[in-house]
């Protein structure tokens, strides 16, 4: 499968110059499998960019899933463009957010008085498909889902295809179970074997004590569970809008030196570590 980060940033997109490396768009990712189905995973703002690389591609069937509907992973729907042209098909999973369901979520992003456009107006086949929840498939990829220790209906997903897996858990806080946490164990056992590993990493450990229960992690909570789950390469996203490039590289730099540590210690080959920037591109 091929992976395309569209936007890491976390909670708010940011600009200037001091993000410019690894980019201030919210959460969107797109995932494509090997007999060329396209996968969306959350329309933050990233998405808006993602759009314009469809409509260039003239790509007119996608899948979306949403990890949770807080702002920073669903405000840049409503500048999605493939949703002005009708040739366009939009299979979106449907399912519950805290009693509501993914077409209402977006009806209230697109109207009156937040926005001038309507759902309706636009132009694209949309299916709300309420196959895509817990274990389905797209194409060639089996794709898995784990609630995770954020907010109501917050969820994790894992992607496998000939055996490789890549595992995104957003906003999920390792080091405090809210009410429908899995468990430590569980998000191992979820990421045990991965081959990437895309985990919230938002919070220093030092940032973390005045931050327990905001429903993100520490980056030392993540580098654990990367070790115990065996994954091989750890990105780390869902960045802190206020993280400048230069803190996130110390960040990867220091996480880094202790996953070297650890693997020396246990003998274990030891796991690349990195910031997730927008546009990074990996394949498995
Ligand atoms: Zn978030
Ligand atoms: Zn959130």
């Amino acid at each position: 499968m091929y992976i395309k980060c569209w936007g890491s940033r976390g909670s708010i997109s940011v600009s200037g110059r001091e993000y410019a490396e690894f980019g201030g768009d919210t959460t969107c990712l797109e995932v494509i499998a090997k007999t060329g189905e396209v996968i969306i995973i959350d329309a933050g703002t990233g998405i808006r960019r993602l759009g314009k690389s469809l409509v260039r591609r003239k790509a007119s069937e996608y899948f979306m899933l949403l990890t949770h509907t807080h702002w920073d992973h669903i405000l840049g729907i409503s500048f999605f463009a493939p949703l002005l042209y009708k040739e366009n098909r939009l299979v979106i999973q449907d399912r519950k957010f805290d009693g509501l369901s993914t077409r209402q979520v977006f009806e209230n992003v697109m109207r009156p008085p937040f926005f001038p456009i309507k759902l309706t107006d636009f132009d694209a086949d949309l299916y709300f498909d309420p196959s895509l929840n817990q274990k389905f498939t797209i194409g060639s990829i089996e794709v898995e889902a784990i609630p995770t220790s954020h907010s109501e209906d917050s969820m994790g997903y894992k992607f496998t295809e000939e055996g490789k897996s890549f595992v995104f858990l957003t906003d999920n806080e390792l080091g405090y179970d809210h009410p429908q946490s899995q468990g430590a164990e569980a998000y191992v056992n979820f990421a045990r074997g991965a081959d990437i590993l895309f985990h919230d990493a938002e919070y220093t450990q030092e940032e973390y004590k005045d931050k327990i229960g905001w429903g993100h992690s520490s980056v030392s909570d993540v580098l654990d569970l990367a070790v115990k789950a065996g994954v091989g390469q750890l990105g780390l996203i869902h960045l802190n809008q206020d993280r400048t490039d230069a803190q996130m590289k110390e960040m990867v730099r220091q996480s880094c030196r202790i996953l070297e540590n650890r693997a020396r210690k246990t003998g274990a080959p030891p796991i690349s570590c990195f910031g997730v920037p927008s546009d990074l591109e990996l394949s498995l």
